[in-house]
Order: C-alpha cells, then sequence, then structure tokens
C-alpha cells in the first residue's frame, strides 16, 4: 500500500494576522500553500488535506449578524458547511492549476464532512469557545434571553458567544475518502473541523451548535484512513520546549513519552499548541509518525530533513 498523509493546513495558510479577508489575499495565500502541497504529491503520497476556518466563519456568523433582519441566521453547523464549501473551492482550484504545472495528473476534489459528536461529551456542560463578534454587556444579557447563547466577558474588550468544543467520535465518509485516495486523487476533506452532528433518540444524525477542533479532527480522520503519518502545518518551524523564553529550545525528533512529559510540564500553550500536541501524542501513539512544522517546511518535513517529529 501507498503511504498516506494527512495535512491540516494550520490559519496561515489561508490568511495572515492582521491581512484583510478579502477574495483575492485569501485566494493568493491558498496559491502558494497549494504549490507546498504539490511537492508533497511528488514525493508520492496519498494526501487528505484539511485545514482550519477560525477567521472564515467568523465572517460568516458577522454577515449573519450584520444582514439579520433582511436574511434569517443560519446554526453554526450550517456555517461550518459554507465554509469548507468556499475554502475547499479554493484549495480545490489552487491545488489543481498547480499539479497541472507540474505535469501531475491526480485528481483533486472537495468533501463536505460530517464530525459526528457524542450528545453527552461534557464539552456541552461547559461550552468554553468564543466565536463571532464582540458584543455590550447590554447586547450580551438579551442574547442570553433570546437566544439562548452563553455570553463570556473576553479580556476586556467585550463579551462574545461561547460554544462547546466537543470531541470528535467518527468522521463520515471515511470509504468514499479511501476509495477516492485509491483513484489518484487528493482529497480536501474535514475543513474547519467538520460540521457538527450528533444522533437524535432514533439514532439519526442531525446539526448541532458546537466548532470542533480542526487538530482533533484531523487526528481522527489519519486513524479512520489509516494513514502512515499525520502532519500539522503552522506559522512556527518547530515546536519548543520553553517557548518564547531566553532557553527556548527546539524539538526535533521525540518520543511519544518525551513528549508526553513535555505536555505534562505545561510547555504547549492551550488553544494552540496544546491541542497540536495533544492530537501528534494521540496518533504517535499507535506506532504512527506525527509532524509539526510550517507550511514552507512541509516536504522536507515528510523527508525528514525539517520540522519536529513525535514517533511512536
Ligand atoms: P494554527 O492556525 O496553525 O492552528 P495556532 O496559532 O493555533 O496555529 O498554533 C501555532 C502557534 O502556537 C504558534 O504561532 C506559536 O506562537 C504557538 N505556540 C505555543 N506554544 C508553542 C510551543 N511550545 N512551541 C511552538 N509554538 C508554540
Ligand atoms: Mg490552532
Amino acid at each position: 500500500m501507498a503511504n498516506r498523509v494527512v495535512i491540516a493546513l494550520g490559519g496561515n495558510a489561508i490568511l495572515k494576522p492582521n491581512q484583510e479577508a478579502t477574495l483575492e489575499v485569501q485566494l493568493d495565500n491558498v496559491k502558494l500553500s497549494a504549490e507546498l502541497v504539490a511537492k508533497i504529491e511528488e514525493i508520492d503520497y496519498e494526501i487528505v488535506l484539511t485545514h482550519g476556518n477560525g477567521p472564515q466563519v467568523g465572517n460568516i456568523l458577522r454577515q449573519n449578524e450584520e444582514a439579520k433582519d433582511v436574511v434569517p441566521p443560519f446554526p453554526l453547523d450550517v456555517c461550518n458547511a459554507e465554509s469548507q464549501g468556499f475554502i475547499g473551492y479554493m484549495l480545490e482550484q489552487s491545488l489543481k492549476n498547480s499539479l497541472e504545472t507540474k505535469g501531475l495528473t491526480s485528481n483533486v476534489i472537495t468533501l463536505l464532512t460530517q464530525t459526528e459528536v457524542s450528545a453527552e461529551d461534557e464539552a456541552f456542560n461547559n461550552p468554553n469557545k468564543p466565536i463571532g463578534i464582540f458584543y455590550t454587556e447590554e447586547e450580551a444579557k438579551q442574547m442570553e434571553q433570546e437566544k439562548n447563547w452563553v455570553m463570556m466577558e473576553d479580556a476586556g474588550r467585550g463579551y462574545r458567544r461561547v460554544v462547546p468544543s466537543p470531541q470528535p467520535k467518527a468522521i463520515h465518509g471515511v470509504d468514499a475518502i479511501v476509495n477516492l485516495l485509491n483513484r489518484n486523487t487528493i482529497v480536501i476533506a474535514g475543513g474547519g473541523g467538520g460540521i457538527p452532528v450528533v444522533r437524535d433518540q432514533n439514532g439519526l444524525l442531525k446539526g448541532i451548535e458546537a466548532v470542533i477542533d480542526k487538530d482533533r479532527t484531523g487526528k481522527k480522520l489519519a486513524e479512520q484512513i489509516d494513514a502512515n503519518v499525520f502532519m500539522m502545518l503552522t506559522d512556527v518551524s518547530n515546536v519548543y520546549i520553553n517557548y518564547g523564553k531566553e532557553n527556548q529550545e527546539k524539538l526535533e525528533t521525540i518520543s511519544v513519552k518525551q513528549a508526553q512529559q513535555y505536555m505534562d510540564e505545561g510547555h504547549f500553550a492551550d488553544g494552540s499548541m496544546g491541542p497540536k500536541m495533544e492530537a501528534a501524542i494521540g496518533f504517535a501513539s499507535q506506532g504512527k509518525t506525527a509532524i509539526i512544522c510550517s507550511l514552507e517546511d512541509a516536504d522536507q518535513a515528510l523527508l525528514g530533513r525539517a520540522g519536529t517529529r513525535i514517533v511512536g
């Protein structure tokens, strides 16, 4: 069987901090990201690509909010689906163009992905992921009453809606993904963590108001398609211990045990490197390899020449 990799693109692959979220700017970033992914295709891996959607879904929520008196707003599961569609389109087109320019024949297809979570997930009792725009205290109280939203003060900047961030339990559409991989196709799936769904009392799927961490979804996807490597591409070249301090130290190849020890010592920040290392450790502990590196180093990291590798 061919080598198989799941690649999770970080936020910077689509929009860099302080850039304006126009289509042109995002498409320019995506074109560069696609060039880098095409280099991996040259190394001969079956590739599943997943990606973040934070700023994009934030803007969709804002559009909903601003236009709510004219067009009825949609719930979070639908907003995720919208973001997967639009980001997938940019990636699919750019990647296909990059491959053709290199004379590579692979197909590229985007699959809208539902990510099933457990209705009993403890995250539903503790919504803590801030999303969307800022509100005043008065508006926040109104939202709590009118819409049943949970609102939280965000570092003196105002009030934001917080939603549950449950663990992915099962990624849907995996058989289709594997079939496509077997047919010379790069699959874009699970974007923004996937559309959050649960089973109702009758065992039927339905959308739910939640967001799922994209690195956790990437890891689950990598397990379900039996990938050899799970790669998280971000805006730093390596994972560090004592990050940002004078004595910071770059990590290259480390064991699961070593990674877990650093994790327990608190070297990886919640909400950024923490979930990546959690996903990396979980994946690598099944005797596999997880890589965290910069977008630019992706191909070199896959060849073992750059980035941080956690090996099981
Ligand atoms: P992404 O959009 O790729 O998920 P994140 O911002 O969530 O990006 O995570 C990457 C960020 O994690 C880096 O920009 C870095 O500032 C931060 N970070 C936190 N702790 C560490 C660490 N120990 N080593 C490297 N980067 C770290
Ligand atoms: Mg992140």
